[in-house]
């Protein structure tokens, strides 16, 4: 598959690999090692000589059309499938960072990354100063002789904060650090972090690139000459995407594209009307003209995206009344789902940092995230009006 195809294209067909049974739809090989034909290939596969699959834990022929193909949509020399969106951010800090190294990241980043920064990385001798997603200041003033890596995620979680990915990538560059962005809210069907100059993308596959909530996967793409020791990491050690959850995502990807322009329609749908309700004293979407970096968002993502926050007017008392009065919607703190998600933050994705940390961060008691599913507009507005 060539460059040359549009996205929809590469989703459907890039990587794809076909047996000697000539199948039509890519095939799972549920196969933890590979034969060879004699002791010399044998011995030529691992010393790297000859190319070809020798054990699943290094290579399996379904992570690789997976691989490939997540690497073709986002326009990435290589792609390293890994267990989680967690396995990936570690594999990529440990391929890439060494103890007396420092980190800059967002202050704006998914939980278990703060505590993957914070508890993990820190025992090994990893530093990390936590920074304004939006304030590029911040980023510049925290460099330090050391500083290895810029990390951040954009729109954030969960009050879609939109980090200016160019003019990051340009602090980064002038401290030889690299930036990686998490990009599992956009996915590459509404953003491509390397066209803006990023040097490595994170994925959690668990979240849109499934998209039906049934496996979890990860991937850190970039160029080959970075994903070398990302790979190596990997190889050794183990937290490698299995050959079934690669045929979930595979299959996953195909309908990406139609799934992001629904859930990105749907969301905005939602927003729109939320900022109608007299009980919603605001409404964080970045689609929406009233959001800060409205403008940004919209030359960095195609869309606004499919996650939405309110605060309703009461705090948490009213907060949870709207969750507790829906009858559809699922309580729960997933996203990127096909059903419709809501969430307290305060209370469960964000209850284990400080009152005063949620509150410098703009979390209150009173904010909801909603993680815009397939169904009908009108039928998940509903579920919300009950509450609200
Ligand atoms: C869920 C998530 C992760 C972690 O991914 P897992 O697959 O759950 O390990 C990382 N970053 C973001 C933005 C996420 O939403």
């Amino acid at each position: 598959m060539t460059e040359a195809y549009q996205p929809e294209t590469l989703a459907v067909r890039a990587g794809r690999v076909q047996s000697q049974f000539n199948e039509h739809s890519e095939a799972m090989f549920l196969t933890s090692s590979f034969t060879f034909d004699s002791a010399e290939q044998a011995a030529k596969r691992f010393i790297g000589e000859e190319p070809g699959n020798i054990y699943a834990r290094f290579t399996n022929p379904t992570v690789t059309m997976f691989e490939e193909r997540l690497a073709a949509l986002e326009g990435a020399e290589q792609c390293v499938a890994t267990a989680s969106g967690m396995s990936a951010i570690l594999a990529a800090c440990m391929g890439l960072l060494k103890a007396g190294d420092h980190i800059v990241a967002s202050q704006s980043l998914f939980g278990s990354t703060v505590n993957l920064f914070n508890n993990v990385l820190k025992k090994f001798g990893v530093e990390t100063t936590f920074v304004s997603a939006t304030d590029v200041a911040q980023w510049q003033a925290a460099i330090q002789p050391n500083t290895k890596l810029f990390f951040l995620e954009t729109p954030s979680n969960p009050l879609t904060e939109i980090s200016d990915i160019a003019a990051i990538t340009a602090v980064a560059k002038s401290c030889g650090a690299l930036l990686a962005v998490d990009n599992c809210f956009c996915t590459p069907i509404l953003q491509r972090p390397l066209e803006l100059g990023a040097d490595i993308i994170i994925h959690s596959a668990t979240k849109y690139i499934d998209g039906q909530g049934r496996v979890l996967g990860g991937a850190v793409l970039g160029s080959k000459k970075l994903m070398e020791p990302v790979y190596g990491f990997l190889r050794t050690t183990g937290p490698t995407m299995s050959a079934f959850n690669a045929w979930v995502f595979l299959k996953g990807l195909e309908t990406l594209k139609i799934r992001m322009d629904a859930h990105s329609a749907n969301s905005l749908e939602l927003a729109q009307w939320l900022e109608q309700q007299p009980n919603v004293s605001r409404v964080f979407y970045p689609g929406l003209p009233s959001h800060p970096q409205h403008k940004l968002a919209m030359q960095q993502q195609k869309t606004g995206g499919g996650i939405v926050a309110f605060e309703v007017k009461g705090g948490k008392q009213a907060a949870w009344r709207v969750i507790d009065n829906t009858k559809m919607l699922s309580i729960t703190a997933n996203l990127g789902d096909t059903k419709t998600t809501i969430t307290h933050p305060a209370t469960t994705t964000h209850a284990r940092i400080s009152p005063e940390a949620r509150a410098a961060a703009g979390i209150t008691d009173g904010l909801i995230r909603i993680a815009v599913g397939l169904e009908a507009p009108i039928d998940v507005q509903n579920d919300l009006a009950h509450g609200l």
